[in-house]
């Protein structure tokens, strides 16, 4: 693990290397009471030539200090930290598989660690990055997910925390998912709002390709970052790959609210073409149905297909990026 500890006094003291081992901390830590942490997901990825890359690691560091900045917790310097997290990942290479789909999951956290029942900003903190090896997500073959439209619990509003990758907002989303469990579909899928505004699925963000109902072009579509979704490093790379590739095929791409209502009466004209969610995890995760107000919304899937075109795409396009096949600036090699 690699581990830097902060002090308000001293800044940042020297990063170290060590073996995987217990934090020993105090019962009043400030991390345990007030939930003083945030962290990353990411990966580093090796191609059969040996090479070890990370996908657009600069997404993740300023995430990484938008929600330590929130929490009052200390910034690192970015350039600093993927330096450090490359040195990291170059040094425990022998646990990045090459084989595709395989890869080194790496966890960068950040916590408050002064002894104090108080609150107030953490006089000291620690960032520690842990990582393991990962298989495919879907090892044999994509599997599309059924998703049940939670409207009785919100994970993210306006103004709230719930764009940031704050400790503090999973715990609170596991019942929620055990309940929808519990009637047979693998996700939630967030709403927000009277309005039912389609927010995100699980944790991860939601793009929906429909057909538009008066012009007839077809619509690749996610909500905004307006607060209510957490800002994906995938999303926003799906986003830029549909400008890039599937605009010039006739596509539009919109990042704007919409209402689950809306879906629906697109699934109910046909207009539906597919659905899938994003995030470091899955890369891509396509949707069969959602369960809503006691209905069923198809989404374009047929009964043996478990991926629409699109979503296929974009998971090729990604992969090839962060594996190295294609060479582009979001992928680097360490
Ligand atoms: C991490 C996360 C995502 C996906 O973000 P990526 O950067 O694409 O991995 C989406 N939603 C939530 C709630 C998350 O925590």
């Amino acid at each position: 693990m690699l581990s830097i500890e902060w002090t308000a006094s001293s800044g940042w003291l020297a990063p170290r290397i060590t073996p995987y081992q217990n934090l020993s901390l105090d019962p009043a830590t400030c991390v345990f009471h007030y939930a003083f942490e945030c962290f990353e997901g990411m990966k580093a990825y090796k191609n059969s030539a040996g090479d070890v890359r990370l996908f657009r690691p600069d997404k993740n560091m300023a995430r990484f200090n938008k929600s330590s900045a929130r929490i009052a917790l200390p910034n690192f310097a970015p350039q600093s930290l993927i330096e450090l997290i490359s040195k990291f990942s170059a040094m425990e290479e022998r646990f990045i598989p090459a084989a595709r789909g395989y890869s080194l999951y790496l966890r960068p956290t950040m916590i408050g660690t002064q002894r104090t029942l108080g609150v107030g900003p953490p006089g000291s903190a620690l960032l520690f990055v842990i990582a393991s090896p990962v298989g495919p997500y879907y090892p044999t073959g994509f599997k599309a997910v059924s998703l049940e439209a939670t409207d009785y619990a919100v994970r993210a509003w306006p103004g709230g925390v719930g764009d940031m990758k704050l400790g503090a907002n999973y715990a609170p989303c596991i019942i929620p998912q055990l309940q929808a469990a519990k009637r047979g579909y693998h996700q939630n899928l967030w709403l927000f709002g009277d309005e039912e505004y389609v927010t995100e699925v699980g944790t991860m963000n939601f793009f929906a390709a429909v057909r538009d109902k008066d012009t007839g072009k077809k619509v690749l579509m996610t909500a905004p970052l307006d607060g209510t979704i957490l800002e994906g490093v995938i999303r926003d790379s799906v986003l830029d790959l549909a400008r890039e590739r599937l605009v010039p095929e006739g596509w539009e791409v919109q990042e704007r609210k919409f209402t689950m209502p809306e879906l629906a009466a697109a699934a109910d004209d046909g207009r539906l073409i597919e659905a899938f969610g994003t995030g470091t995890a899955a890369v891509v995760s396509p949707v069969r149905r959602i369960a809503w107000r006691g209905r069923t919304v198809e989404c374009g899937l047929a009964e043996e297909q478990e991926v629409g075109e699109i979503t296929k795409r974009m998971k090729d396009w990604i992969e090839g990026i962060q594996y190295g096949d294609e060479e582009h600036v979001w992928s680097l090699k360490v």
